[in-house]
C-alpha cells in the first residue's frame, strides 16, 4: 500500500510544493507545529532514516539548508528545528523517509518538544561505554 508521501509525489492528492528535483520533494506540512513547517521528502519510498542511503541523506539536508534559509529570510524565522522521525517510537506516522524543518522563533512559546531526563551519578559513563562507536 502507498504511503501518503508516494500519493503525493505520484499526483494522486495534492500538496503544497516548494520545490522538486530526482531526489527529493519540498511540501508544507498540513498540519504544522508552526505555520511554514515543511517536510523534505525523499521521492524513493525508504521507510525509515536507517535503511536510506547517505548519499541521498546528504542531498535532502544540503535542500533543508536551503529551506532553512528561505524560511529566515521570507518568514522572518529566527532559527529553525530540522528534524527526522525514526520508528513510531518517536513519533514516526510516516514510514517514508522525509525531514521537517520547522520555523521557530524567540518568543513563539513552544519550547523543545521533547522532555528532558536526568542521568544518576556515574550514569552518563555507562551509557558512553554502551554507545561508543570505536
Ligand atoms: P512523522 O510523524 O515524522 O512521520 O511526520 C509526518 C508528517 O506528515 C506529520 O507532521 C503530518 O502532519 C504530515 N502529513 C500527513 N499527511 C500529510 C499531507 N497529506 N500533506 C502534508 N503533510 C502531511
Amino acid at each position: 500500500m502507498k504511503t501518503v508521501f508516494e500519493m503525493i509525489i505520484d499526483g494522486d492528492i495534492p500538496s503544497v510544493k516548494l520545490y522538486e528535483d530526482d531526489v527529493c520533494l519540498v511540501i508544507l506540512d498540513i498540519n504544522p507545529i508552526q505555520k511554514g513547517h515543511a517536510l523534505v521528502i525523499s521521492k524513493k519510498p525508504y521507510p525509515r532514516f536507517t535503511e536510506s542511503p547517505c548519499q541521498e541523506l546528504s542531498h535532502m539536508m544540503e535542500v533543508a539548508k536551503k529551506v532553512d534559509l528561505k524560511m529566515r529570510e521570507a518568514l522572518k524565522a529566527e532559527g529553525t528545528n530540522i528534524m527526522i522521525n525514526n520508528d513510531p517510537a518517536s513519533g514516526q506516522e510516516v514510514p517514508h523517509l522525509h525531514i521537517h524543518v520547522i520555523p521557530r522563533y524567540k518568543d513563539d512559546g513552544k519550547g523543545f518538544i521533547l522532555n528532558k531526563d536526568k542521568y544518576s551519578e556515574g550514569e552518563i559513563n555507562q551509557f558512553g561505554e554502551k554507545l561508543c562507536l570505536k
